[in-house]
């Protein structure tokens, strides 16, 4: 458990929606760095059997599917192409996303 840095007291909150810790004592806002959080590693893949993007988790072998980003296929091969990359920019941005995300390690 932590304690205030100002006046030491134990009875100390997360502040809602924040990583900042409020002191209900002296109100005292702080940020403090959780060590139980950590970030979460992701790349993009291709899935193996369908027209998807698939944002990974890298940590636990790839196993662990964070988003799965869909795209459609047509005869129009331009058209084609179009879709698999914008899924593949939406991909991206999710698992640049993810960089700074914090995750509770369980
Ligand atoms: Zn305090």
């Amino acid at each position: 458990m932590s304690e205030c840095p100002e006046c030491n007291s134990k009875d100390v909150r997360v502040a809602i929606h924040t990583d900042y810790k409020e002191c209900n004592k002296c109100f005292h806002f702080w940020e403090e760095s959780d060590k139980n959080q950590r970030e979460m590693k992701t790349k993009v893949v291709h899935s193996q059997s369908k027209n998807a993007w698939n944002v990974v988790n890298t940590e636990l072998g790839g196993k662990y599917k964070i988003a799965r980003i869909p795209y459609s296929q047509t005869d129009d091969d331009v058209l084609n192409t179009i879709w698999k990359y914008e899924a593949l920019e939406i991909a991206v941005h999710i698992s640049k996303s993810m960089e700074t995300f914090k995750t509770k390690e369980r």
